[in-house]
């Protein structure tokens, strides 16, 4: 009876383990550790050889890596003009950049009205005050806060009025000298959507795309099943949700993610643009969209915002699914999440 029994659920097990060995021999992987000051990871779960998967990649990466020179707030490049030429001139002069910062920068103004000013990338001299102390204290360790009379003064500098682009001669123009753009809360997400439609372009999908945790899923796995993804506990080890996504992109804000502390009481990295001081709502907010720039952006703004304001702002968009996790652990969720899960 017992050989019977195992022979049986040999019979049913054994077909379904090959079946996913087979699908894990044909999924690819590559990283890449120079982008976004984070690990980026492409993988293929399309079949393609290893010539195509190869080509495909260096797509991925040359749309990435174009993107991560543009938005680099720190470093100055060769032959281009990017966010660090433009803060370092800002009151001064004009500066000619490449259309697609142009396109980036007029979307990032678009995300400011969307988000009612939550998510507002001439946010540069608050952050960087915080960006100062955080960088001071050692990884994650003891620091102090910066000083609040110099956040009242560096929240004078952060209007997104000032950011003049003109869009017919390439030119962007910081009018106020004491401003700086910092385009961290939608950068990783606008690069992958960018890399993500280069891919389609060129007709292929089953790829997924992860920048620093931002996922974008392109498409769907040949066999017609989505990928599983899972959305970390933000109080602890493990995961407190699981959905099965394809054509989506998902991106989580979270307090966990960059911080420090004073005093024992931890700072981290999403400055609400009202207080001046990061965010108390939430633990963590994940944004489920096909757009993987909207999910970023949206996940800084509803991190900044409580969860009626929040809620509001999500109704009146088409195909937006979040995940809200209070500090307390309490969770919110949009009724598709909620259906995904159960699922
Ligand atoms: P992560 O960078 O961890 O993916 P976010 O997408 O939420 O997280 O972006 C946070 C980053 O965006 C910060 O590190 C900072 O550079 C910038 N930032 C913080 N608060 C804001 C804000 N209210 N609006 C725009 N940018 C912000
Ligand atoms: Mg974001």
């Amino acid at each position: 009876m017992r050989t019977k029994l195992l022979a049986i659920f040999l019979l049913i097990i054994l077909p379904l383990l090959m079946l996913s060995c087979e699908e894990n021999a044909r999924v690819k992987t590559q990283e890449y550790y120079d982008l976004f000051n984070t690990v980026s990871t492409v993988q293929s779960y399309l079949g393609d050889t290893d010539e195509e998967f190869d080509e495909n990649c260096d797509t991925v990466y040359t749309t990435l890596s174009e993107y991560h020179k543009l938005f680099d707030i720190y470093y100055e490049y060769a032959g281009i003009n990017n966010l660090a030429t433009v803060n370092r001139l800002a009151g001064r002069e004009s500066v000619e950049v490449s259309p697609l910062l142009i396109d980036f920068l007029l979307y990032a103004k678009d995300i400011y009205s969307l988000t009612d000013g939550k998510t507002n990338i001439a946010i540069g001299a608050v952050t960087k005050l915080w960006h100062g102390e955080r960088e001071a204290a050692e990884d994650g360790g003891e620091g102090k806060l910066p000083d609040s009379k110099l956040l009242a003064e560096a929240a004078r500098h952060t209007s997104i009025d000032d950011v003049i682009i003109d869009k017919a001669s390439c030119t962007v123009f910081l009018r106020d000298p004491e401003m700086s753009l910092d385009v961290g809360a939608i950068g990783k997400g606008y690069a992958a959507e960018m890399a993500k439609r280069e891919l389609e372009q060129l007709g292929i999908s089953s790829y997924v795309l992860n920048i620093g945790g931002n996922i974008c899923a392109i498409g769907e796995k040949p066999s017609g099943e989505g990928w599983r993804t899972s959305v970390r506990n933000p109080h602890g080890n493990g995961y407190v949700a699981s959905v099965v996504i394809s054509n989506t992109s998902c991106v989580t804000s979270g307090d966990y993610e960059r911080y420090y502390t004073v005093e024992g009481v931890r700072y981290h990295h999403i400055i609400d643009p009202e207080t001046l001081y990061p965010a108390e709502y939430f633990s963590s907010v994940t944004v489920f969209t096909e757009n993987s720039a909207l999910a970023d952006a949206l996940s800084t703004a509803l991190f900044c915002m409580p969860y009626s304001e929040g809620e509001k702002l999500i109704s009146s968009l088409d195909g937006v699914e979040v995940l809200w996790i209070t500090p307390s652990g309490e969770q919110f969720m949009t009724e598709g999440v909620s259906k995904l899960k159960s699922e």
